[in-house]
């Protein structure tokens, strides 16, 4: 592969850029076999071994990073380019499964709210692909309510004593580094007493185990705090001030949920199971390509998917200019989970028992998919969560009532105090 630094600087066109990258992925990246897509495994090892190495080569081939600013490693480079290099890449093997949540919502969470240390450090090694980032938000005790979050980090000399749990950590196990909500004042109200740790995810004090999941996935990790030391250098934002940090990753990641960031290291042939199921290939191969129903239930999850990646486009512009508030990136994370039920539930329609009977036809992993369907409903904030942002963020609807509202956190009642 070529290995020459390449200047890319901002007097360069989308289309010259857009050449550039089509000669350079040509002669670089391996080219997808479409009857023989790459398949990586999130919850293995050697997926996340090989995207590093593909990442490793975008960022030698001057194509990692592109939206991040050369200050941190990137390009510095507007969406239209990004946009460009996403056309350009989809035939391409990409390293697709560090985009989220390492690259569009911690890495981007990184350079909003982080120290200038952190952003030349953690996002460079991301963008080289020498590291990656995970989110530590969840607890065992509940996750829509963030803001509750039973965490502890002590003050204790210089330092930052961590105990307590995290769970579903996606890709925890392949990380390097976290951004991990913590309780640092338990004497105010629960939003003011929190803050943002940046957390090296091989430090003595954390025990991590992954969760096996109901499709048999081992993807998601719970991690226990013991007793973890940290200095003043992993807060990220000030002390007491998480809830800004936090709101920040949860935007970002209702957009990368939905299919909005910028920061997305290309797109392409994803896993067989995160496509959209092929409605019409399933109704050719049920012998049901001219049974009007199914036509019917096809073009209906057609429509669904274009409306979808409009409403991104939409979305996205109307954010960069004003005339939506950043919370309505939640638009995109809610639509995509009910399109990615609709198109899940199609196509279980269609496969009929094939679904869900092993007759050899080679459809049962729809049935599989069938049963995590409901993950996009859930992470990210669950969708019930999206439709309170939508209501009180985005149309101005009165707030919900909460009984622990300007409470000091160690007054309200939990569990069964
Ligand atoms: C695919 C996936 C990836 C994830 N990745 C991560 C990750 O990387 N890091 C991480 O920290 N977490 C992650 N999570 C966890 C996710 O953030 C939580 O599942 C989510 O916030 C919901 O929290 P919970 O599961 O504890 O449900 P709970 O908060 O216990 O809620 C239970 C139910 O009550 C409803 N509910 C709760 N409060 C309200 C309310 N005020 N109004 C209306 N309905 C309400 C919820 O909608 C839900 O249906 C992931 C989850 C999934 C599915």
């Amino acid at each position: 592969m070529t290995d020459t630094a390449i200047s890319t600087g901002t007097d360069e066109s989308v289309a010259d850029f857009t050449m550039r990258a089509r000669a350079w992925l040509a002669e670089n990246m391996p080219r997808i076999d479409p009857d023989n897509p790459p398949f990586s495994v999130r919850a293995e090892e050697k997926s996340w071994e090989r995207a590093r190495h593909l990442q490793k080569r975008l960022y030698q081939g001057g194509f990692a990073g592109i939206c991040f600013p050369r200050a941190y490693g990137g390009l510095g480079l507007d969406q239209a380019y990004q946009k460009a290099f996403n056309a350009e890449c989809r035939c391409y093997e990409m390293p697709l499964i560090l985009n989220t949540p390492s690259f569009t919502i911690c890495g981007a969470t990184i350079l909003d709210m982080g120290s200038e240390e952190q952003k030349r450090a953690r996002i460079s090694a991301a963008i080289r692909g020498d590291e990656v980032l995970c989110q530590l938000l969840s607890e065992p005790s509940g996750g829509s309510d963030l803001a509750g979050v039973l965490t502890r980090a002590d003050r204790v000399g210089d330092k930052w004593i961590i105990n307590g749990a995290k769970t579903w950590s996606t890709s925890a196990f392949a990380a390097d580094y976290g951004l991990m909500l913590a309780r640092t004042d338990w004497t105010v109200p629960k939003h003011e007493g929190l803050t943002m740790f940046l957390v090296p995810l091989n430090a003595a004090g954390i025990t991590m185990r992954r969760i096996t999941e109901v499709n048999g996935n081992e993807e998601f990790c719970e991690e226990f705090f013991d007793g973890l030391e940290l200095g003043d250098d992993a807060v990220v934002g000030a002390v007491n001030d998480g809830w800004t940090v936090a709101t920040r990753q949860l935007h970002h990641e209702r957009r990368a949920v939905g299919g909005g960031s910028e920061f997305a290291s290309g797109t392409g042939a994803e896993n067989a199971n995160e496509m959209p199921p092929d409605h019409v290939g399933l109704a050719a191969a049920t012998g049901q390509l001219d049974d009007p129903l199914v036509q019917n239930l096809a073009g209906r999850a057609l429509v669904r998917r274009t409306v979808k990646s409009q409403l991104i486009d939409h979305v996205s512009a109307s954010i960069a200019n004003g005339s939506l508030p950043p919370n309505a990136g939640t638009l995109i994370r809610l639509f995509h989970a009910e399109t990615t039920e609709l198109e899940i539930d199609t196509a279980l329609a269609i496969s009929g028992t094939a679904g869900v009977v092993d007759e050899g036809s080679g459809l049962l992993d729809i049935g599989v998919r069938y049963l995590s369907r409901q993950t996009g409903s859930l992470g990210g904030g669950s969708s019930e969560m999206a439709r309170n942002v939508i209501g009180e963020r985005v149309l101005g609807f009165p707030r919900e009532a909460a009984a622990d509202r300007g409470m000091p956190f160690n007054q309200v009642k939990r569990g069964r105090t």
